[in-house]
């Protein structure tokens, strides 16, 4: 293959139709985000309904706005939008509490349809993030012996369904290698066991399209704040497909899952359909900021963005090959664009201090304990060009060691 070159990269930029989306977002002008898989960066349209919903909705019409603002309707309203992006109906999807609230909603409701079966396993992946894992060993230790996690590794998953696998636990995109999962294969095949599966989507949504009710999923819950840029802690959304809307029944039975919250009965009663996956009083600042940024996504077509971001992906290893052979970096992702996310995954020794300096040389990716460096190449605010611009600067960094000034070496709090 031809070597590429830094023009090759300008000439996509001029033909790219997804090209004047990053103008409705604040792009860092003085380095390359390379991060918009943990944080995605803000849409302007943030800020103007942001001044809506403080000056007019909370300052002025204060407590009406639950009602005239339609502050109560916004878990539902944003669900309907989000439902669009990832294949599900309205009335199937709530914006609500974070992804790890939500997982322990869901797992417990699915065990709850399994009630009266024999079936006693949570199947997970071993490296699932850690809060998936750390979520189910504390449903199961609630639950006691009845119920136990088990984990294996990517290869062994479809042998390790049985008849003894209640749910099945699965993250879509892997948040350190960016490998994707075959959602449609497996669902298949854990429901021809009689299991329920629960899709992880964090590092899906916005980044690929996802089709839930194409491939019967059972259940979702995904992030906010990644890919779609919703803000630092945006709230998650949550899926649960209607033919099990008559048997949910998740522990978490705080008001706002109630049938009639505004009556105030003592004893509860869960609302029929989606609603009941709420708990408590939402968050109306950020679910405010999540609604504008989904917009931005309801103007495009997931297809393109996918296209766009398998080709970022790939000359991303592509010019880590042509650039960075000599560094002794191992590829963590997929080769093929097919099989992974839209996040590069690199393995290095010296990872930390790396990514260190590479943000002191204006390109921002991010590190994950031990040694892998994550760069995500999120497809409405990157250019084709930054990824040679960054590649360069990757290779400048280890060509002059200048990750090893021990200056990179300081730890922070949060990686
Ligand atoms: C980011 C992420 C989470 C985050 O969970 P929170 O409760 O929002 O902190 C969970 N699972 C996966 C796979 C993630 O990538």
């Amino acid at each position: 293959m031809e070597n590429l070159t830094r023009s090759d990269f300008e000439a996509l930029d001029r033909n790219d139709v997804l090209a004047d989306f990053a103008k409705q977002y604040y792009v860092p002008e003085d380095h390359i985000y390379m991060v918009g898989n943990s944080l995605g960066v803000m849409p302007k349209a943030v800020k103007q309904r942001m001044d809506d919903v403080l000056e007019k909705e909370w300052a002025d019409d204060l407590v009406s706005s639950w009602n005239c603002n339609h502050w109560f309707e916004l878990p539902y309203r944003i669900g309907n939008k989000i439902a669009q992006i990832i294949g599900a109906d309205d009335g199937e999807v709530v914006v609500t509490d974070s992804v790890s609230v939500n997982l322990f909603k869901l797992v417990a409701a699915a065990l709850n349809i399994q009630k009266g079966t024999s079936r006693s396993v949570i199947l997970s992946e071993k490296g699932n993030f850690p809060t998936d894992l750390y979520v189910m060993q504390g449903l199961t230790a609630m639950l006691g012996p009845s119920v136990k996690l088990v984990t294996v590794e990517r290869e062994e998953i479809e042998d390790a369904i049985t008849q003894d696998t209640a749910v099945v636990l699965l993250t879509d995109v892997h948040y350190r290698t960016g490998h994707l999962l075959d959602k449609k294969r497996i669902t298949e095949l854990a429901q021809s066991k009689g299991a329920l599966v629960i899709w992880d989507l964090c590092h899906s949504a916005g980044a690929l399209p996802v089709y839930l009710n194409d491939i019967n999923a059972d259940m979702a819950t995904g992030c906010g704040y990644k890919y779609l840029s919703g803000g630092p802690g945006a709230p998650s959304f949550v899926f649960v497909a209607k033919r099990w809307h008559d048997a949910l029944e998740q522990p978490l039975s705080g008001w706002w899952g109630h049938a009639t919250p505004f009556e105030f009965t003592d004893d509860y009663s869960p609302a029929r359909g989606i609603g009941q996956m709420l708990c408590g009083t939402q968050g109306v600042l950020g679910l405010s900021a999540l609604e504008v940024a989904i917009d931005v996504f309801l103007t495009t077509d997931m297809l393109l963005i996918r296209e766009k971001s398998s080709k970022m992906t790939d000359l991303f290893l592509r010019l880590i090959a042509q650039q960075c052979s000599s560094y002794n970096f191992e590829i963590k992702s997929p080769q093929k664009a097919a099989e992974r996310g839209s996040h590069i995954a690199l393995g290095h020794p010296n990872g930390y201090q790396i990514i260190q300096a590479l943000s002191a040389h204006s390109v921002k990716g991010d590190f994950r304990a031990p040694d892998t460096l994550r760069f995500g190449l999120t497809p409405l605010t990157l250019k084709y060009v930054d990824i040679w611009d960054a590649v360069s600067r990757l290779k400048d960094i280890m060509k002059k060691e200048t990750w090893k000034d021990p200056k990179y070496n300081l730890a922070s709090k949060v990686t």
